[in-house]
């Protein structure tokens, strides 16, 4: 198995209840390393960027109002089979759904502030991690 990068969010849920440490630990306890890490106010410019595939959604709206609602922390993730190792420690969507041991059902407040964000394919991961960083901010 290689070694690859995902592209991770703290959401604002979770920055808001102090959760960046607590969420990282969850990370890096299932193997993923932290190569890049920043605190930023998304812009809504950029939510709606990020999210455009979900322009069509009905939740679409809801969803850049909640992600411009306060800090996140965009992360760059490294380590074995990353994408799937890290959908693995978010689990389902829906906190409802997810599995005991999961970051979501953890921490998550509801379907929309599920506190994590990850990328679902090494191709999206590279856009995602493209769209937030330079490759200088990145070090493995
Ligand atoms: N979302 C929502 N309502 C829904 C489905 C998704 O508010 O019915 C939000 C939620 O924050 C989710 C994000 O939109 O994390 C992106 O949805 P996606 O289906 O890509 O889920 P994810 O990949 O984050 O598990
Ligand atoms: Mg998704």
């Amino acid at each position: 198995m290689a070694v690859t990068r995902t592209f991770s969010i703290i959401k604002p849920d979770a920055t808001r209840r102090n959760l960046t440490g607590a969420v990282t630990k969850m990370l890096e306890e299932a193997g993923l390393r932290v190569v890049a890490s920043k605190r930023i106010q998304m812009t809504e410019d950029q939510a709606k960027k990020f999210y455009e595939v979900h322009a069509e959604r009905p939740f679409y709206g809801e969803l850049v109002d909640f992600m411009t609602s306060g800090p996140v922390v965009v992360q760059v993730l490294e380590g074995e089979d990353a994408v799937k190792r890290n959908r693995d420690v978010m689990g389902a969507t829906n906190p409802a759904d997810a599995d005991e041991g999961t970051i979501r059902k953890a921490f998550a407040e509801s379907i929309e502030a599920n506190s994590v964000h990850g990328s679902d394919s090494d191709e999206n991961a590279a856009t995602e991690i493209a769209f937030f960083f330079n490759d200088d901010e990145i070090v493995g």
